[in-house]
């Protein structure tokens, strides 16, 4: 191990939980002497509500709450703190003008009550960020509403079921190909849709022969995630939406990949008719620990009648919201969507410029190809093609030491690096999905290649190092399992 290099050491100071800490009668303030009668508890609350004795409650002073916080922040590991390249997930940095963008008070503090006279500016924003998302994606209208990826398939789905209702019958199947995202089956299923998967084949892509032999006039739509999760375009594409559509099908696109297609090309040109965007992976949203998120939704036009409501319109320079639409889905959650995520990709859209993001797809490309290469040979790649924004290898290799993907990813750890996703996707036995993102210089990329190639030495050489990290972490294998059936929430003196 190169400890030039990165890897847990030094000054990360360990902390108890808050309840094991502090003293009896200590308090973080101090006031001055009351010179006023004390009021009795019982003259302002229901006596149900006042407790005799706050067993257990941590009683500390100010500085022991600063330092047990923030020594827990510090165990945390994120983007900014390093190398983070979990595939699937776009944990790349997040420009902090943004940031600043969302934190101005006219636009953190607008409520949404708000009459839409004293909230132009607001919505405006989301009229102009729906145009721009439009233009990247190709798309004829898009909604800002939806909440997260998983909510906008949701959302698209039901606009599918909603438009083939409206021409007499809403089907009954969804193809998903095996290299979709899992929230795609758990979408088309929640719209009530009975899904039916499609193989692909030994490029690891679509091909319209086995769409062909699926295609029928009970299939709803054809949902496909592209690049798709072996990180390769779906080159077939057109094709299979023609084969699709002339059976009267419409095709979904999962885009939560958009930061490898942005600016070099537009989704809505190959046959799409509803596409969602994941705004906390590609526009500037810090992501991860469950939100918030936005997943906004493009549709061509013959789907617009079907968006949800309210939808934004511009008239002469007034911005105002309509709801009177028939044929909407209705509404997907409340108000108009996460508001400061939306302030985030705009903000995000406007500093990049088209060239600036296109810029953003092309070193995102570039990175994981530059990965793929590097590692090829040390670790199996199932599918040795060009990559777009990640590559899959797997453990197929370091197999025939004992060691696994898991244990890989584990010693990552002592190595300074978030591991890469594992186990996913599901087509590749014993996956490693590395996502580099453009945000990376080369010589991170580096340190993170010449680390696998140790481990893969050390694999090798020396199978039961790596089988049992981390050692350089604060706990080492924990029994994820257990931790997840039985977790203990509760902190009991
Ligand atoms: C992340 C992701 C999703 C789900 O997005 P959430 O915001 O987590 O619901 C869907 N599809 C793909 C391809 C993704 O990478």
């Amino acid at each position: 191990m190169n400890d030039k290099w990165l890897g847990a050491s030094g000054l990360v100071l360990n902390e108890p939980l808050i309840f094991e800490k502090g003293a009896k009668g200590r308090k973080a303030y101090s006031l001055p002497k009351l010179d006023v009668e004390k009021a009795n508890p019982e003259d302002i609350w229901p006596p149900k509500f006042i407790r005799d004795e706050l067993e257990g409650f941590p009683e500390m002073s100010e500085v022991d709450v600063v330092r047990h916080f923030t020594r827990l922040s510090q165990w945390n590991y994120g983007v900014d703190s390093g190398f983070y390249p979990l595939g699937s997930c776009t944990m790349k940095y997040n420009p902090k003008v943004n940031e600043e963008m969302a934190r101005l008070p006219d636009f953190a503090g607008v409520h949404p009550y708000q009459p839409e006279e004293f909230a132009q500016g607001a919505i405006q924003i989301i009229y102009e960020l729906e145009q721009y998302l439009g233009e990247v994606s190709g798309m004829d209208r898009v909604t800002l509403q939806p909440s997260a990826g998983a909510q906008g398939e949701l959302t698209g789905m039901l606009m599918i079921r909603a438009y083939l209702m409206d021409r007499g019958n809403p089907r009954k199947k969804v193809l998903v190909p095996d290299t979709a995202h899992g929230t795609n089956p758990a979408s088309s299923s929640l719209c009530g849709y009975q899904v039916v998967q499609v193989k692909s084949d030994e490029r690891g892509r679509l091909s319209p022969r086995a769409i062909e032999e699926k295609m029928d006039e009970d299939v709803a739509a054809l949902m496909v995630t592209n690049p798709n999760t072996l990180g390769l375009f779906e080159d077939h594409i057109c094709e299979v939406a023609q084969i699709v559509h002339q059976k009267g099908g419409l095709i979904y696109c999962d885009g939560a990949n958009l930061n490898a297609l942005m600016g070099l090309i537009r989704v809505g040109d190959m046959g799409v008719d509803v596409l969602h965007f994941n705004l906390h992976k590609t526009f500037s949203t810090p992501h991860g620990g469950g939100g918030p998120g936005a997943g906004p939704v493009g549709v061509k036009a013959h789907l617009a009648d079907y968006l949800p409501l309210p939808v934004v319109v511009k008239e002469g320079d007034r911005f105002r919201f309509e709801y009177n639409r028939p044929k909407s889905i209705g509404k997907v959650r409340s108000f108009y969507g996460n508001f400061g995520i939306l302030v985030r990709a705009y903000s995000y859209i406007l500093s990049m410029g088209a060239e600036g993001l296109k810029k953003a797809s092309l070193l995102a490309l570039l990175n994981a190809n530059y990965i793929r290469a590097r590692l090829k040979g040390t670790y199996h790649l199932p599918y040795d093609f060009p990559c777009m924004h990640e590559c899959v290898f797997n453990d197929k290799l370091q197999n025939q030491f004992g060691v696994t993907a898991l244990d890989i990813a584990k010693r990552l750890m002592d190595y300074g690096f978030h591991p890469p996703t594992i186990y996913f996707p599901l087509v590749v036995h014993g996956a490693l999905m590395i996502e580099p993102t453009e945000s990376e210089a080369k010589e991170t990329l580096d340190q993170f290649i010449e680390s696998m190639i140790q481990i893969a030495k050390e694999a090798e050489t020396d199978p039961e190092l790596v089988r049992s990290a981390p050692h350089r972490t604060k706990v080492s294998r924990l029994d994820e399992v257990l931790a997840n059936r039985k977790p203990k929430l509760r902190w009991k003196p």
